[in-house]
């Protein structure tokens, strides 16, 4: 797209309305308004590269979208809060057609009008790469946001959904060997359209304490930055992280490997005191949600700021990467 066609292509993705009544000034001005009383704000921005985060030879415009927009609802949820609003920075290369761009913008808004969120702004410039950052703003009420930081000796260790889909489905897409689509269109959509846990975790307000990290990572990745914030030690159970029955099809090691350092499934990991947990499960089984207890978090001065993976009688400390000696 040629850097003249951009105030056409502004005025196309203008939307006719706004959603939220928030929004008190949208696209059209130097910059937006957005107007609250009572509540706390949440900004996050990600940015994602082609050919470093995305490739269009495993995803299409439509879904390069979708999956960026999830990616930062996430980070919202795991929050806490909910999503409001969002701007979109994006780099334009010739090469990307006006309708491939508007794919794009098509998958944002459908993952959007999902959860009401409105497009409130952006920035168009050109360059050789595509390259597409979104900033989205959500809210939680007034000092009830989660943080990382507050796990406590022996809460119970959960986890929302499967984990290791989004990495099987990646696999599969790249696997050039690979013809059996249909088999594997779950784990697929799970790459290519993630649903965020905004619903779930806006349900639960009734408990009052729980440390909240989203898996955009892997949870080797995802629980160590729990361990490392509030100081204390996490064991998880390998056997009790929960995967989809496909997994089942793939060598051990390739399970390993998806359900401990396969990011991108946007589930949830968290911590919550082991009296809360039957609401917890209360409230997954009201919002349709799978949660699953993956072990406990211990206060053990030696080990605080880790984690450990118990494999039957065996308890190896799992590293950021992902990497244990259970890999070997
Ligand atoms: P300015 O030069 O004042 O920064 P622009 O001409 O860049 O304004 O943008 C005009 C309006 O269009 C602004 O409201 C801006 O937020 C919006 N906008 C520009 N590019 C995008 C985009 N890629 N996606 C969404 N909104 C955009
Ligand atoms: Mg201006």
């Amino acid at each position: 797209m040629r850097l003249l066609e951009e105030f056409d292509f502004i005025d196309s993705i203008q939307p006719a309305y706004y959603r939220q009544s928030s929004v008190v000034k949208g696209i059209g001005d130097d910059a937006a308004i957005v107007r609250y009383t009572n509540e706390d704000t949440i900004m996050t921005v990600d940015t994602m590269v082609e050919n470093v985060h995305f490739s269009t030879k495993t995803t299409d415009a439509f879904h390069i979208g979708y999956r960026a927009l999830a990616a930062n609802i996430s980070d919202i949820a795991a929050m806490g809060g909910k999503p409001v609003a969002y701007v979109v920075s994006i780099v334009i290369p010739d090469s990307w057609s006006s309708h491939a761009l508007h794919e794009i913008y098509r998958g944002m808004d459908e993952l959007a009008s999902t959860y009401k969120m409105d497009l409130i702004g952006g920035d168009t410039v050109s360059g050789k790469q595509l390259v597409l950052s979104i900033t989205v703003l959500g809210t939680v009420l007034k000092g009830q946001a989660r943080y990382r930081s507050d796990a406590l000796e022996n809460d119970i260790i959960f986890v929302t959904g499967t984990i290791g889909d989004a990495a099987c489905g990646l696999h599969i897409l790249l696997d050039e060997s690979e013809t059996d689509y249909e088999r594997y269109q779950y784990v697929i959509n799970r790459h290519r359209m993630p649903t965020p846990r905004v619903s779930f975790i806006n349900h639960c307000s009734s408990i009052e304490r729980m440390a909240l990290n989203d898996i955009s990572d892997g949870i080797s990745n995802e629980a160590n930055e729990i361990a490392k914030a509030s100081n204390k030690t996490l064991i998880i159970d390998y056997h009790q992280v929960p995967s989809h029955p496909l997994l089942a099809d793939f060598t051990l090691e390739q399970c390993l490997d998806w359900k401990i350092s396969g990011g991108e499934d946007f589930e949830l990991i968290g911590t919550v005191p082991a009296n809360d947990w039957a609401t917890l499960q209360k409230i997954a089984k009201e919002t349709n949600i799978k949660i699953t207890a993956i072990g406990m978090v211990q206060d053990d001065e030696k080990k605080n700021g880790t984690v450990w993976l118990r494999d039957g009688n065996t308890l190896n400390k799992l590293a950021k990467s992902g990497y244990t000696h259970l890999r070997g």
